[in-house]
């Protein structure tokens, strides 16, 4: 193996820890509101554990457990009363909804400086423009890895593949922001491999285990593996790591690698909401 393996783990560690800090000099401690629709155990186990990372980092945490059959409209009163409370600095409405919920409407009615999950249009908007919002949290935990290893991002080749509204399309607007050349891949795209096979950054957001192999790499290129596949073999990414690691100079292991960092980024922009609405000014290292 010749890569350098990006440990998201201490990555997460860390800013876990340098928000636990800035949380300590706040006034009152920040809260986070994670609602949950029904019993999906995927879901349920990424509350509880956003539940553990909010109080490790002194914030408060308010869960609200609805269930499957709710009303949507019960929801949104929901969402409009933690709108309204101003203990409230962030809320995270855990997706997958039900079916019989209008996903795109309950997350439109969230206050887009209440967003700390960066899905709201107006955020989506924000970031497309430069303006600041919230950044979804995996492309934010992707960049903050990359960031690591090239502190200089610009005029790089990037390829992200995947063009989902949570991580695809955030992490291109990322990566053009830093000034890389930026080529999003889709399921409609020709030839993925030959567009991934000239990237110096390849971000893959998919969903397919390991679809993309060491032969796609180009040497020394850096590999950011977001996907989250169930096999057989456990838990595995949309890359290769076996192949990829012989050839990439820089990549993400799954697990340990973009997971911790997404959570942490949940609590880095709880605080960050906790700043900005007590008009303090959010510290640059974040
Ligand atoms: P989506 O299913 O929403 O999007 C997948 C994207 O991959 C689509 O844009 C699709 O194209 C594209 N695609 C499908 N097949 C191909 C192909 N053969 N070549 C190139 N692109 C292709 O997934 P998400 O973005 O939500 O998630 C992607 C992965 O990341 C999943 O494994 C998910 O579990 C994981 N994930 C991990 C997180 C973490 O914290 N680590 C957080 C969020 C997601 P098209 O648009 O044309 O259909």
């Amino acid at each position: 193996m010749s890569a350098r393996i990006i440990d998201g783990k201490a990555h997460a560690a860390a800013l876990r820890a340098r928000v636990a800090e800035g949380v300590r000099g706040l006034a009152r401690a920040p809260g986070l509101a994670v609602v949950l629709v029904g019993e999906d155990p995927a879901s349920s186990v990424y509350v509880r554990s956003k539940g553990r990372a909010t109080r490790e980092a002194g914030m408060r945490g308010f869960e609200h457990r609805l269930p499957a059959d709710v009303a949507q409209a019960d929801l949104l009163a929901l969402v409009a009363r933690l709108n309204a409370d101003p203990a409230v600095d962030g809320i995270l409405v855990q997706l997958p909804l039900p079916a019989h919920i209008d996903a795109a409407q309950v997350i439109t009615a969230i206050d887009p400086d209440k967003d700390v999950d960066g899905f709201h249009p107006v955020n989506a908007g924000r970031l497309a423009t430069g303006l600041p919002g919230f950044v979804p949290c995996t492309p934010l935990g992707c960049l903050l890895l990359l960031r690591d290893v090239h502190p200089h991002l610009a005029g790089l080749e990037a390829v992200v593949v995947g063009r989902s509204n949570i991580v695809g399309k955030p992490m291109a607007q990322l990566l053009l922001t830093e000034s890389c050349t930026v080529t999003v891949t889709h399921s409609r795209t020709r030839d993925t491999f030959a567009h991934v096979r000239q990237a110096d950054i390849v971000v893959a957001a998919v969903g397919m285990a390991g679809l993309i192999r060491g032969e796609w790499i180009k040497p020394g290129a850096t590999v950011i593996d977001v996907g989250i596949n169930r096999t057989d073999a456990g838990l595995v990414g949309d890359v290769d790591f076996a192949s990829a690691s012989e050839v990439a100079g820089a990549i993400t292991p799954v697990p340990g690698g973009v997971g911790p960092m997404t959570i942490a980024c949940l609590i880095r922009n709880t605080y960050v909401s906790a700043c900005r609405r007590e008009g303090l000014d959010v510290p640059k290292d974040l």
